[in-house]
């Protein structure tokens, strides 16, 4: 039964008494983004730009950039398209940004800190996304959404927010390091928008790698001090009447999905696969009933029984 409600859900995603649920797709590349299209996705929650260059030598011109941009744009004319600056460093080196060497890249230059270091990198990308959203369908009411990496403090915060603007451009910051969702109603006050990048809060919040077959349970985004920080940042975003979005593998977990939106998250994105399996389950509980799992979460005592408690409120 599971199966074939999974099989015919079409979007758009709403709660079971109708409370309208905004599920975005994670994407890499123009092909990628074409393949989202055809998902009941109504927009690009994450365009993990980085992708696009791990084989590059050079940094890719702005006319090349602008290409790609283009191509995940005119995918999605006319909706919400949020692009991620560079994710350079830890997992994902890029030949042209990274540091030479690093004791712990998790922890060292990546992210924004390389754009705000090497501030040219940033600009020119900032630049490309700017031109690209330009080039697409006119009046298309939606600027251009972009969003930096890896931010852990406000001036960081503050500086990306001001070039994006100055180029016309939405700005707004991953909640992946636990310093911002502790001040997020401070940082809130810098940028339009949050999304929170669930897999490196949890490894950041947890001291666990995130790559370690070892310390799964460590990562597990259901770790009652994960959740919270979760309902911090989407409470801050509330009472400031700004987006907060999960952009982690945790919004593709379908149970997961419905406590992030008890907990006030506004939009979810995940890989265009998962997305009809969060918008079934989304159908079959109330509004209430993921609030209750909410509040329910947030006082377990491990990831186990959170998950547990979730299970047995929502079905
Ligand atoms: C995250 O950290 O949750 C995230 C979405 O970014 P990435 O997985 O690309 O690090
Ligand atoms: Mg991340």
């Amino acid at each position: 039964a599971r199966r074939e409600a999974i099989r015919s859900w079409r979007g758009p995603a709403t709660t079971k008494d109708g409370r309208d649920v905004e599920l975005l797709a994670n994407v890499q590349d123009g092909a990628g983004a074409r393949k989202a299209a055809e998902s009941q996705a109504r927009g690009v929650g994450l365009f993990r730009t980085e992708l696009c260059f791990l084989n590059s030598e050079d940094e890719p011109s702005i006319e090349e950039q602008t290409g790609i941009y283009s191509e995940v744009f005119a995918a999605f004319a006319g909706h919400k398209v949020v692009v991620r600056t560079l994710d350079a460093g830890s997992d994902k080196p890029l030949k042209f940004a990274n540091m030479e060497h690093e004791e712990n890249p998790a922890l060292g230059v990546r992210g924004v800190r390389i754009g705000l270091r090497d501030i040219e990198l940033l600009t020119n990308q900032l630049d490309a996304v700017a031109a690209a959203a330009a080039a697409r369908d006119e009046d298309a009411e939606t600027p251009a959404w972009v969003m930096a990496p890896m931010v852990a403090t406000i001036p960081e915060a503050k500086r990306f927010a001001q070039l994006a603007r100055e180029r016309g451009i939405k700005p707004g910051i991953m909640v992946e390091v636990p310093s911002v969702a502790l001040l997020a109603p401070a940082f809130l006050e810098h940028v339009d928008f949050l999304s929170i990048g669930t897999n490196d809060l949890s490894q950041y919040t947890m001291a666990a790698d995130r790559m370690s077959p070892h310390l799964a349970t460590l990562t597990d985004p259901w770790q009652p001090a994960v959740l919270t920080l979760i309902a911090m940042t989407a409470r801050a975003g509330a009472d400031a009447d700004k987006p907060v979005g999960v952009c982690g593998e945790a919004a593709a977990d379908p149970l997961l999905a419905c406590v992030l939106i008890g907990l006030g998250v506004t939009s979810l994105s995940m890989a265009a696969s998962a997305v009809s399996g969060v918008g079934a389950q989304l159908a079959a509980v109330t509004f209430a009933q993921c609030q209750e799992a909410a509040e329910a979460v947030l006082s377990a005592s491990d990831s186990a029984s959170a998950r547990e408690r979730a299970r047995t409120i929502l079905g």
